[in-house]
């Protein structure tokens, strides 16, 4: 049921009872889920654009509930931002990570991994020791993995030095960070001279009209030369067409990632897209 504009204020609408239902579900079966078995990590490649070959992946959390059912992460890491319990999908998906990536190096995949995080995660605790305390368990090197930071989280970051010197300590054992969904937000030239950034990930949004649009591939060509006259690491989200992967390699873009590469798999899917590649 979609409520009217214009309607009363006063009262919730069918809509917002059905939103705040949803939310109150959604915590209490959180709580229960991370000592149980029903999340996952799935991989979405990476792929260098002028050679087409899979670099590496982005991580992203999956959640599928008896009660709730499907959780997209766009409805789950706000409410576990807000309840706090983006710790304990954090470290699940930290862990997750870890161990794939040392099992895939048993059989010789060195494959570079990137990770979201949220930046109460880098406020509550000493993310860089637990970050590094993992790599080290699972023999994995610190330069395998990067860590992607939104607008959003820079914005909150920028007061607070204890954020800052724990990305900072990440960067020096070789950790990377990504800007990503970069182009959304208010102030990002600000936060590349303040934050130890190495890579910027184009929303997918400007990928997404770049056909539509006569004014996108200007849009996203400044993006990519101003990234590149940073020495970041360019990446395209979102795309989803032949015709956005050549306009973005015409363009000088350094990697894509999108449905037209992959959908994000589970790892056996990515290792048989790897070996399938060979
Ligand atoms: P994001 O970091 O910007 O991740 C990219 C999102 O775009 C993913 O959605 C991915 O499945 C989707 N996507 C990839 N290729 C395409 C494409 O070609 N077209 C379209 N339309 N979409 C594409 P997903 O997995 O639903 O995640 C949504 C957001 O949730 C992520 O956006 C990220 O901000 C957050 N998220 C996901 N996993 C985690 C996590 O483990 N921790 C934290 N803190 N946030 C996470
Ligand atoms: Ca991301
Ligand atoms: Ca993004
Ligand atoms: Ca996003």
């Amino acid at each position: 049921v979609k409520s009217q504009g214009g309607g009363s204020i006063a009262a919730l609408s069918p809509d917002d009872h059905g939103r705040l239902n949803r939310k109150a579900l959604i915590e209490k079966r959180l709580m229960h889920a991370l000592d149980r078995n029903n999340m996952q990590v799935l991989y979405q490649p990476q792929v260098d654009i002028l050679t087409g070959r899979i670099t590496g992946a982005e991580a992203l959390v999956r959640w599928r509930d008896e009660e709730a059912g499907i959780v997209s992460p766009e409805e789950l890491i706000p409410i576990a931002e807000e309840t706090g319990l983006i710790h304990d999908i954090g470290l699940f998906v930290l862990e997750s990570v870890c161990q794939q990536m040392k099992d895939w190096a048993t059989r010789g995949i060195n494959l570079h991994v990137s990770i979201n995080s949220s930046v109460r995660e880098f406020r509550d605790k000493d993310m860089a020791s637990l970050i590094q305390e993992h790599l080290d368990q699972n023999n994995c090197r610190p330069d395998q993995l990067t860590v992607e930071i939104t607008e959003k989280f820079a914005l909150e970051a920028e007061a607070e030095r204890s954020i800052i010197r724990q990305m900072m300590l990440l960067q020096q054992s070789g950790v990377t960070f990504a800007l990503d969904d970069f182009g959304t937000g208010y102030a990002s030239f600000r936060y590349m001279q303040l934050l130890p950034i190495s890579e910027l990930k184009i929303d997918k949004q400007f990928i997404q009209s770049l056909s539509q649009q006569e004014k996108m591939p200007k849009l996203v060509s400044g993006m990519i030369q101003f990234g590149k006259s940073m020495d970041f690491r360019v990446i395209a989200e979102g795309v989803e067409t032949n015709e956005q992967f050549e306009v973005l390699r015409t363009l000088g873009c350094d990697v894509t990632q999108g449905y037209l590469s992959g959908h994000p798999v589970e790892a056996a899917e990515l290792e048989r897209w790897l070996k399938s590649a060979d």
